[in-house]
């Protein structure tokens, strides 16, 4: 079927309005590209648009951080670049040792990272973590710092990406969820109620539900959905400056400026991916919450306000898909995220642009190849057959 009209057609179709669809449309409209965003919901009503707002290089696998510090870069300009900043504050994040093994930890991953050429994470004893945040309980051992990362406000930023795209004749369409993909000739082709969409070139940044539609061009992806939780209690006066997580437990921690605390740290809740929603596991939360109060007992009192859980892509490596298909022309992919996706927001988008663009990423990204799945599983294969015979 032929594409029903202009408005249809673009360079490149956007599948998926979270920041990752958001930020690549604005990259690629950028340099010149005519590109048309398909959103199933609305924009940043998934995972980009309710979390935590970490803006953290700290802790990242090891193939993730040259990605991560590109990224940091653009938050760090981010008002100039789209014209907002996001509500970014570059408060720092912090991970607290609690004992000294864990702070042992702490010096091993910073050696690691050394030996790997990066020196953004610094190994910090028991008295400067104390000095950055006075209010922590007195068993902490250490930790490590790392003063560029903050946070940011998710839908915000979401929002304004969205915003500056269309500033540069990005449209985007809200309501549409796409069903079939289809590639004919040089086109792609894109079903949806609004009726057919077409263009040269497609993205899929369709986050937790990326896996569906690469399965369409026969590319199977280990991913999963999980729903990650959030709780944000009521006001308390200012006690915590940085960003903060934890070696031992996990914990994702922040006090905004209105004096709320913002509390998750990958808790996993419930994620219903057909409902398209996440719903909260309360007995989860207070686990987290008991954390909370081990490391600022003040708190032991302070209530919730509200939770909430939302629907975020999982791999079995934990590593995203950013990668042109192995299958098809003219497709690129960037999903899976797992849990970390919005600090590298605005980074990705770019390499994504240059995928779709260039065909050539600025940074390597073999760690991120859709078919790395089945090289494991070909290699394991082999290992077992060579070791059968
Ligand atoms: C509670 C929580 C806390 C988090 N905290 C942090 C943090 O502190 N720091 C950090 O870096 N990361 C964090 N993350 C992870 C981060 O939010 C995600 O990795 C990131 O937002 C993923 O963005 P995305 O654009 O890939 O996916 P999404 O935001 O899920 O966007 C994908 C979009 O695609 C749309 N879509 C799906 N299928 C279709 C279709 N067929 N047709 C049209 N549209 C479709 C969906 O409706 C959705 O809007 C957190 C996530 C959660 C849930």
């Amino acid at each position: 079927m032929p594409p029903s009209g202009a408005a249809s057609e673009a360079d490149v179709l956007v599948i998926g309005g979270g920041l990752h669809g958001s930020s690549s449309a604005f990259h690629m409209a950028r340099r010149g590209a005519n590109v048309v965003v398909l959103e199933a919901d609305y924009v940043g009503r998934h995972s980009s648009g309710v979390n935590a707002g970490g803006v953290r290089t700290l802790g990242r696998p090891v193939p993730e951080i040259p990605l991560a510090l590109m990224s940091r870069e653009i938050w760090h300009a981010l008002h100039d670049t789209i014209g907002d900043d996001g509500g970014f504050v570059p408060s720092g994040q912090l991970k607290i040792a609690e004992t000294e093994a864990e702070l042992d930890e702490c010096r091993a991953r910073v050696a690691l990272l050394e030996s790997h050429g990066f020196t953004h994470e610094k190994l910090i004893d028991r008295a400067t973590l104390l000095e950055l945040e006075p209010a922590l309980a007195p068993h902490v051992t250490g930790g490590i710092w790392v003063e560029r990362d903050g946070y940011a406000l998710p839908f915000r930023t979401t929002a304004s990406f969205r915003l500056a795209a269309q500033r540069l004749g990005a449209r985007f369409f809200e309501g549409t969820p796409v069903g079939r993909i289809e590639q004919r000739g040089t086109r792609w082709f894109a079903q949806t109620p609004r009726g057919l969409f077409s263009a040269e070139k497609l993205v899929i940044t369709a986050g937790a539900w990326a896996g569906q539609l690469a399965e369409q061009v026969g590319e199977r992806v280990p991913v999963h959905p999980e729903g990650l939780m959030l709780m944000v209690t009521h006001r308390v006066a200012p006690f915590c400056r940085a960003t903060l997580g934890a070696t031992g437990r996990p914990l994702s921690f922040k006090q905004f400026d209105n004096g709320t605390v913002v509390i998750g740290g990958k808790l996993i809740g419930i994620a219903d991916l057909d409902g398209r929603h996440g719903e909260v596991d309360f007995a989860r939360l207070v686990r987290s919450a008991n954390t909370v109060v081990d490391l600022f007992p003040h708190l032991r009192h302070l209530g919730v306000n509200r939770a909430w859980a939302g629907v975020e892509a999982f791999t079995d490596d934990s590593l995203p898909v950013i990668s042109a298909s192995r299958r098809a022309s003219n497709l690129v992919y960037s999903f899976g995220y797992c849990g970390s996706g919005f600090q590298l927001g605005p980074g990705c988008g770019k390499l994504v642009s240059e995928l779709v663009l260039d065909g050539e990423p600025s940074l390597p990204l073999e760690a991120f190849a859709i078919d790395r799945f089945d090289l494991t599983h070909a290699a394991s294969t082999r290992v077992v057959s060579a070791v059968a015979h």
